[in-house]
């Protein structure tokens, strides 16, 4: 029988703040076919990370800056409703399926978020139950040889098999992004003009004590 779903791509990430690598990596699963929407979503409090992020209300407001003219692109702000401290993402996505019964998801991650997979909360459950694309980045080692210490044949396979190829790779990262924005800079104009405008309204990844002219 045809899957009636709508094919949604949950792509989790801090977006602290959202940058051309995100969007690239989203429009890429929409032009592939492998999604109909891929939904952005602002972790609420993401496990692996231990920097104090961003406001929750600002990554999403951003995240949503950042999608405006990309279609097929939406931003997810359910984990705010959910309040899952950690959000591990099954149990985010428990949520979602619970709550959008006609959408059947996927898993969207960065290249080098596969080779860390393995450390993910329940992570052969989350293999198991979910098709997993993923989006190389520079200076992530794909190799099945990798995968194979942590994951059966099977499951190496399938990862692999999710991973996007021939796809441009942007050597950029948040962290990177936020450097520049303490200066006042959109480094390599990584982020777009209206994100970049409202980070330089309300003051975020200011160092403390500087001022705006
Ligand atoms: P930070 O530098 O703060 O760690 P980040 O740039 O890695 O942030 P996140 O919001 O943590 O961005 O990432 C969300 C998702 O996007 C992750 O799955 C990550 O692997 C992926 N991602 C981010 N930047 C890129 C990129 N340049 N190429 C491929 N994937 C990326």
């Amino acid at each position: 029988m045809a899957d009636l779903k709508i094919k949604t791509a949950y792509f989790g990430g801090s977006f602290d703040p959202p940058h051309a690598g995100h969007i690239a990596l989203a429009d890429a699963a929409v032009a592939a076919g492998l999604a109909d929407e891929v939904w952005l979503a602002p972790a609420w409090v993401p496990p692996h990370k231990h920097r104090r992020l961003s406001p929750f209300s600002d990554r999403l407001r951003m995240t949503e800056l950042a999608c405006e003219g990309h279609a097929g692109l939406r931003v997810c702000a359910d984990e705010s409703e959910f309040a899952l401290a950690p959000s591990y993402t099954i149990d985010v996505l428990a949520k979602l399926e619970e709550k959008y019964p006609s959408r059947r998801f996927l898993l969207l991650i960065g290249g080098d978020m596969l080779a860390t997979f393995h450390q993910w909360h329940r992570a052969k459950e989350l293999l198991a139950k979910y098709p997993v694309v993923s989006y190389p980045r520079p200076g992530e080692p794909d190799s099945a040889a990798e995968l194979r210490k942590h994951w059966s044949a099977e499951e190496t396979e399938k990862l692999r098999s999710g991973l996007l190829a021939a796809v441009p790779l942007f050597d950029i990262s948040s962290t990177k992004i936020r450097r520049g924005l303490e200066k006042g800079q959109n480094t390599d104009n990584s982020i777009n003009t209206e994100v970049f405008e409202y980070i330089m309204k309300s003051g975020l990844y200011r160092k403390k004590g500087d001022k705006i002219d």
